[in-house]
C-alpha cells in the first residue's frame, strides 16, 4: 500500500546545497522525486550556494518535474535572487530594517513568497506584508512556544507547511514505504484500530 502523500512540501534540500552540513550524500533530487512523498513538491536549495550555477539547478530540479524554489539568507542576495528565475522563493527574514524592505522587492516579482521558519530567526511577524506566506517548519516549530508565536498572525497570513528536509529520513516514513513499496512488501499491520 503506498502512503498518503502529504498536500504540499516546497522547502526541501538537496545536494545542491552542498556546504550545507546537515545534507547527507543521498539527498538528491533523484531520490526526493522518487519517494514522492508530497503532491506539490519543490526543491529550495540555499540561494547562495547555487547561485553560481543556477540554469544547472533550475534544470535539474525541471528535469525530475519538481518546483523550483530556493532559500534566501537575508536582504544582501535579493537582488540577485531576483534575477534567477524560480518558481517561488523562501526568504530568510532577520529581524533588520533591510530585510522587511526585501520582502517587498520579493513580492513586487509577482511570485510567491514564503517567510521561512520565523520563529528561528526573530522575524517579528507583524512587520511582514500580509501578502507574504508564512511557513510552519517542521525542523524548527517545535522548538518555540509556537501558540503565542504563530497564534496572534492566524488572520493576518497564510500559511504553508514544510519538512525543511535535508536527510531522506527527515521527509518522514515515506522512505521506508517507499522502499517496502518498490520491494512490493506490503506492511503487516499489527492492530486493527
Ligand atoms: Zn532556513
Ligand atoms: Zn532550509
Amino acid at each position: 500500500m503506498q502512503p498518503a502523500a502529504l498536500p504540499q512540501d516546497l522547502h526541501i534540500h538537496s545536494t545542491w546545497s552542498d556546504s550545507d552540513g546537515a545534507i547527507v550524500p543521498e539527498q538528491t533530487i533523484a531520490l526526493i522525486a522518487a519517494i514522492k512523498h508530497a503532491h506539490i513538491c519543490g526543491i529550495s536549495d540555499h540561494f547562495e550556494m547555487i547561485v553560481d550555477h543556477f540554469d544547472d539547478y533550475r534544470a535539474a530540479v525541471a528535469a525530475h518535474g519538481l518546483l523550483i524554489g530556493m532559500e534566501v539568507n537575508g536582504h544582501e542576495w535579493v537582488p540577485l535572487a531576483l534575477e534567477a528565475d524560480c518558481d517561488y522563493r523562501i526568504f530568510h527574514c532577520y529581524n533588520r530594517d533591510a530585510d522587511y524592505q526585501a520582502l517587498e522587492q520579493l513580492l513586487a516579482d509577482d511570485r510567491p513568497v514564503i517567510v521561512a521558519h520565523p520563529n528561528a530567526l526573530d522575524t517579528n511577524l507583524a512587520r511582514v506584508p500580509p501578502e507574504c506566506l508564512v511557513e510552519i517548519n517542521n525542523r524548527y516549530i517545535w522548538r518555540c512556544d509556537w501558540r503565542a508565536f504563530y497564534g496572534p498572525y492566524r488572520e493576518r497570513f497564510r500559511f504553508v507547511i514544510s519538512s525543511d528536509a535535508h536527510q531522506p529520513n527527515w521527509l518522514n516514513q515515506t522512505v521506508a514505504r517507499h522502499v517496502a513499496a518498490s520491494l512490493q512488501i506490503s506492511e503487516t499491520l499489527l492492530f486493527d484500530r
